[in-house]
């Protein structure tokens, strides 16, 4: 029997391992972490992340041949095949610090298994790390463990948090890429071996090592270019009277360029595109390549920008203040059907709003009140006890600007405004009616996502503000 081991079972290893289990019943997953509240979340009745269909797959799975443990070492030392998974956010200090990506969390995980590995091991790059990390690996692992073969693929992840398991059930493609070298060629296989068991062979595609690597930053590169170019594009609309929804109908037509994501928004945010984008700006200044890096830099300002102006639009609709104004933000995950907070949009644009002294109450259906206090940097973030792992048993958390509540209409009522910043299925739902008479007037709508229809809401009698639509008179 294969035996795999993931090493991090966040977003990424614990979705992507609760797949393979499920494809591949004859091979064991075992997905280890250091963060106890975690493997024991994933143990329980309440997974660590929200994800459509994650549920059913874990239940079906776990205890017959997925597992998951922080007994890292043992299970490190059983595996054939080594996942390591482990955040690699943005270095904070030191040479880099704000762009290159901080490995740390990687060197140890990998002098971890040089030091307990017994046996010769596949290593596998899941999480998003700068190109030609391979090379270092290969030298902790080999430098450190003599006469032990180790392989390192590069197999980069594409999910999207929200659709993770139909992305994972039926991927675009599978990246693996590996050594040209016979061994190289043998460590491919066995990796292909394993997503063969449900994904066809034209979508398995194997390349070098650097390809497979650079492939990942450069596809969050594109797709958050694509973002930052309908958004600029957004604010052209807003100043000249065009409309943004028909502009991107207009070009994604062009089977050149495609219709998929050309939504116009209040920025992109998550985990990962900033991040990677980051990165790679850093390789490029550090290839001498300083015109390239200004190139992809541009797309990270575009973003900010885009937010910027969405808190600038809020006040000065509001006007020119929203000193002691209730504002209701509907939405805090950076995008719907996630718990996802990481470099959510709505951070800025709620810090923006708290700086002209707004009174906020936030309401999201999967972020619990500690989780938004953390990011608004309102209590310090307890990694034993992380906020996304506790009950989320209704709650009402308050202090002198921000409440936060767990209801819609709750955050509505007596509100001046609303801000809606996550495109959750609900806020389209929502009784506008209702709301309205529930609210002080004048009654502002900022749609930051454009979900919601703007001439019925005008009907009613609110303001409404759409991203890169002709504005209200
Ligand atoms: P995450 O923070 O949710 O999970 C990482 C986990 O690794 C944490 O639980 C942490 O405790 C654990 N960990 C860190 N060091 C460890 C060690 N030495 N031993 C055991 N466990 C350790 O991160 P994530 O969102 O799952 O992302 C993981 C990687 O995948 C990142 O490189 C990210 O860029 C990439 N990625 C993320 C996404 C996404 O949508 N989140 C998509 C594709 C790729």
């Amino acid at each position: 029997m294969v035996k795999i081991c993931c090493i991090g079972a966040g977003y990424v290893g614990g979705p992507t391992m609760a797949v393979i289990a499920f494809k591949c019943p004859e091979i064991e997953v075992v997905v280890v972490d250091i963060a106890a509240p975690r493997i024991n979340a994933w143990n329980s009745d309440h997974l660590p992340i929200y994800e459509p269909g994650l549920d059913d797959v874990v239940k079906q799975c776990r205890g017959k041949n997925l597992f998951f443990s922080t007994d890292v070492e043992k299970h490190v030392a059983e595996a054939d095949i080594v996942f390591v998974s482990v955040n690699t956010p943005t270095k904070t200090q030191g040479l880099g610090a704000g762009k290159a990506a901080d490995l740390t969390y990687w060197e140890s995980a990998a002098r971890m298994i040089a030091d307990v590995s017994k046996s010769d091991k596949i290593v596998v790059e899941k999480s998003t790390v700068p190109v030609k990390t391979a090379e270092a690996i290969e030298r902790i692992l080999t430098h450190n463990r003599k006469g032990i073969n180790f392989n390192i693929l590069s197999n980069p992840e594409f999910l999207a948090e929200g659709t993770a398991i139909a992305d994972l059930f039926n991927p675009d493609r599978v990246l693996i890429g590996g050594r040209e070298t016979p061994e190289g060629q043998k460590a491919i296989k066995a990796l292909k071996d394993v997503y063969a068991h449900w994904v066809p062979d034209d979508r398995i595609l194997c390349t070098n090592l650097w390809s497979a690597e650079l492939s990942k930053l450069a596809a969050n590169a594109f797709l958050a270019q694509r973002i930052s170019s309908v958004n600029a594009m957004s604010a052209l609309c807003e100043a000249t009277g065009a409309d943004v929804s028909q502009v991107s109908h207009s070009i994604g037509t062009d089977s050149r360029i495609g219709p998929k994501f050309l939504n116009a928004s209040v920025g992109f945010g998550g985990s990962c595109f900033q991040k990677d984008i980051l990165n790679l700006v850093y390789i490029c200044e550090c290839n001498g390549l300083p015109e390239v890096a200004n190139y992809w830099k541009q797309v990270i300002k575009v973003n900010d920008y885009q937010k910027t102006r969405f808190v600038n639009r809020v006040v000065s609709s509001m006007f020119n203040t929203v000193s002691g104004k209730k504002i209701a933000i509907l939405g805090f995950a950076f995008k719907k059907d996630t718990g996802d907070t990481r470099e959510t949009p709505a951070i800025d644009v709620c810090k923006g709003l708290l700086g002209d002294k707004a009174k906020l109450s936030i309401y999201d259906p999967q972020v619990t009140a500690e989780q938004i206090l953390r990011d608004l940097s309102m209590k310090k973030f307890d990694w034993d006890h992380p906020a996304h792992l506790q009950p989320s048993s209704p709650t009402t958390s308050t202090n002198k600007q921000v409440s936060v509540v767990w209801d819609a209409y709750e955050a509505i009522k007596d509100a001046h405004g609303i801000c809606i910043l996550t495109e959750w299925d609900e806020f389209k739902k929502l009784d506008y009616q209702k709301v309205y008479e529930n609210m002080q007037k004048p009654a502002f709508v900022f749609d930051g996502r454009n979900v919601v229809d703007a001439n019925k809401l005008r009907e009613i009698g609110f303001i409404v503000y759409s991203i890169g639509k002709p504005l209200d008179a």
